[in-house]
């Protein structure tokens, strides 16, 4: 939804100016997917809406609920034609979480995320990035859930911090008590490590909480499996993170995905934690270890004795960390793990 777009229409019809904040109610605190649900408009100016504004800026093609009944998968068709993933997930009773994209594909190319397959396409508008939730909210209202979204994590498609300006205007939309009104510390971004961004990030978003893809902690293995490691080797890394540390005095959240022989041994776990030390105090760091999805059938997922095995070494020495609950996984729709496939592809899927 572009309220600018609305006031200009509102404008050029000659309808009074306090149209616009109730639309904006209507749209953000009403969650009213049709122009038709608003009651409190005069009929003209409803059917006006109707014919010329859409509440939404791309098309919901189909959405999927898991086995488990905790995870919604959107597919959405973009304007241009390009799709998007978006996760609805049941983190506890009465409460959701979304899991949002900024972008279509992404650049950095990990040769273990379907999204990274793709390459880039193109950035999210503000608008495309705010109406992910948009839609989500009207959602729970439709199929009368129990709950409300109460967290939003920027990890589907893409990579928040090379759309940076477009996902911090979403990121205050989602805040701002006359939009989403969300809490600043229930919102995480997460990105592969992109230095300028986390930098940029600790300045403007001090409360908002950050992710890092972490995965590996040598270099060689880090330039395989996030390839602009290359660019912003580990070394510049633990800086950045240090110095964000010391700005913020927040916790920075390790997303670390586990896969079977390729990063999920004893010794990884203690060079980890080493790395960490050396970057800041212990206390600072949660790990979240991600069991993988195996979206790309060259890398397999570590055991779940292995994964466990992995936690507990870690946390014996002394580090935070917990095995990320995989809620969705039959319809790949933990975060991180979406493509946007075409409409058509998904047909065999369970349509709700
Ligand atoms: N580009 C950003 C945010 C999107 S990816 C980033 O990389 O941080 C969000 C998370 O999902 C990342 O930690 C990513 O490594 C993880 N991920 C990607 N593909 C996955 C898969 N198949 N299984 C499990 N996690 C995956
Ligand atoms: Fe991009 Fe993140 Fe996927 Fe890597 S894991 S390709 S950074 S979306």
């Amino acid at each position: 939804m572009n309220l600018k777009t609305v006031e200009k229409f509102l404008i050029l019809r000659g309808h009074e100016k306090y149209r616009l904040r109730q639309i904006q109610n209507l749209i953000y605190k009403n969650f009213i997917s049709d122009w038709n649900e608003a009651n409190v408009l005069p009929k003209d100016l409803k059917e006006d809406l109707s014919k010329k504004i859409n509440i939404l800026s791309f098309v919901v093609k189909k959405t999927i609920k898991s086995k488990d009944l905790k995870a919604v998968k959107a597919l959405f068709e973009l304007k241009d034609k390009n799709y998007i993933e978006t996760v609805l997930l049941e983190t506890s009773t009465k409460n959701f979480s979304v899991c949002a994209s900024t972008q279509v594909g992404c650049a950095v190319k990990c040769p273990f995320c379907a999204t990274g397959k793709m390459g880039l396409k193109r950035n999210l508008s503000e608008e495309e990035i705010t109406d992910q939730l948009l839609f989500w909210n009207q959602y729970i209202k439709k199929e009368k859930l129990d709950g409300k979204i109460s967290g939003v994590v920027f990890m589907g498609m893409g990579e928040p911090f090379f759309n940076y300006d477009l996902t911090a205007q979403s990121v205050k939309k989602l805040i701002s008590p006359d939009f989403f009104g969300l809490a600043s510390r229930h919102i995480s971004v997460s990105t592969f490590g992109y230095i300028p961004g986390i930098r940029k990030f600790a300045k403007d978003f001090p409360q908002v909480n950050l992710a890092i893809s972490l995965h590996a902690v040598n270099n060689l293995l880090r330039n395989k499996l996030v390839p602009l490691n290359k660019d912003f080797p580990l070394e510049k890394l633990s800086k950045a993170l240090g110095e964000y540390v010391e700005t913020t005095h927040r916790k920075v959240f390790i997303e670390y995905v586990l896969m079977k022989g390729v990063n999920d041994s004893r010794k990884d776990a203690e060079k980890l934690v080493k790395w960490l030390r050396k970057t800041a105090a212990a206390k600072y760091f949660t790990i979240n270890i991600i069991p993988y999805n195996e979206t790309v059938k060259r890398f397999k997922a570590s055991s779940p004795d292995q994964a466990k095995f992995f936690e507990s070494q870690l946390q014996m020495l002394g580090i935070a960390a917990t095995i990320r609950k995989s809620l969705g996984a039959d319809i790949q729709g933990a975060c991180g793990q979406l493509a946007g496939k075409k409409a058509n592809k998904l047909k065999k899927s369970k349509k709700v």
